[in-house]
């Protein structure tokens, strides 16, 4: 740090869904927050209201390519999130991962910064191992439709660790389960948007495969506390942690508590089940709780209907 008592903390892919909400967060927290994103996925709509606070910075920037800025610390959350975007254009997914990590690491190191990645579940790929803890190497395929992203941010993880045994970088790693809440694009394409968009227009929702597949949910506000204790748990604490909610559903089951709680007439239909989808998934948080004495205790239900509302003011 500087003269200022204030931290400066860099936040990539910042108008995203996360990253608005971290934003948000370690502004009310009393930070310096520099919000950098190439909108790809993210929407200045998401930090409006942030904007005018002098404490909040914007910039434009695309992360594989360098950036020079004196921060204390990073939280990289720059990456397309929905299976629908990330292979929209797969080559650039690789590289935000890859050459992404390359610059943030570099630029954590040059201004000795602490850097957290925002990491994923699709680690472990379709996991043979149920529920998923830390220690487990995963089940994933190199060369398929999802590869870009999972094989991107295995690379991200591999580099962290590089950095850190090679170069002593403070680094953390989170592996985030699917997260929901307020701020998911309606066109974003993930479960739960989709949903409750299809249920609040009336709509079919789109259930892949026989929707037996299963995931865990976790609210938006819980996930952001576990980010912000996972960047201040001690510097010899460096994960992979996972965060998620280990409540685990069915896709059909979510289906139908979307339509019981906005009350549609919606119908479901059956559309064929995308490649590589994972059958299972749901966390092991032993780690978390005992290292970050973190555990999220919002029900799908309660974030639901908190989802539910943001979109009603939507479509
Ligand atoms: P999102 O798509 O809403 O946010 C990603 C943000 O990164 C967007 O604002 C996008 O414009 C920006 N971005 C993408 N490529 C960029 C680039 N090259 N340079 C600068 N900005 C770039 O997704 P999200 O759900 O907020 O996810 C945030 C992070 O968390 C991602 O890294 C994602 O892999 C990870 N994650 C999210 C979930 C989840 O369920 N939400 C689960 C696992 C991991
Ligand atoms: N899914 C679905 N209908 C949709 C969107 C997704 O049945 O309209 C399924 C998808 O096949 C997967 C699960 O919901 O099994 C979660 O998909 P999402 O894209 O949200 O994230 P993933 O966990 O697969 O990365």
């Amino acid at each position: 740090m500087t003269n200022s008592l204030r931290k400066r903390v860099l936040v990539t892919g910042g108008a995203g869904f996360l990253g608005s909400h971290l934003c948000e967060y370690l502004l009310h927290q009393g930070s310096d927050v520099l919000c950098v994103d190439n909108y790809f996925t993210g929407a200045k709509d998401n930090i409006l209201h942030l904007l005018s606070d002098p404490h909040f910075e914007l910039i434009r920037h695309d992360i594989t390519f360098p950036l020079y800025v004196e921060v204390d610390e990073i939280y990289n959350l720059a990456c397309p999130a929905s299976p629908i975007h990330y292979q929209f254009d797969p080559v650039q997914t690789t590289k935000t991962s890859v050459h992404g990590a390359i610059n943030m690491l570099g630029l954590a190191k040059r201004v000795k910064a602490k850097i957290l990645q925002a990491s994923t579940s699709e680690v472990y790929g379709d996991p043979e191992l149920h529920p998923q803890p830390e220690g487990y190497w995963g089940h994933v395929n190199p060369i398929g439709p999802r590869s870009c992203y999972d094989e991107g941010k295995r690379c991200a993880e591999t580099l962290f660790y590089d950095y850190y045994r090679q170069h002593g970088l403070r680094i953390k790693v989170a592996r985030i389960f699917n997260t929901f809440g307020p701020r998911m694009h309606p066109n974003d394409g993930r479960v739960v948007s989709n949903f409750i968009v299809q249920a609040l227009k009336g709509a079919p929702i789109t259930l892949y495969g026989d929707g037996s597949q299963t995931r865990s949910f976790c609210y938006v506000s819980e996930l952001i506390d576990g980010f912000v204790r996972l960047m201040e748990s001690p510097d010899d604490f460096v994960g992979p942690v996972n965060l998620g909610n280990p409540g685990e559903f069915t896709i059909r089951q979510l289906a139908e508590k979307v339509i019981e709680l906005t009350g549609s007439g919606s119908s479901l239909v059956l559309q064929p089940l995308p490649t590589d989808d994972p059958r299972q998934r749901c966390p092991d948080i032993t780690l978390a709780k005992e290292k970050l004495g973190w555990e999220p205790t919002v029900s799908l239900e309660e974030g639901l209907l908190q989802t539910i509302a943001y979109f009603k003011q939507r479509v």
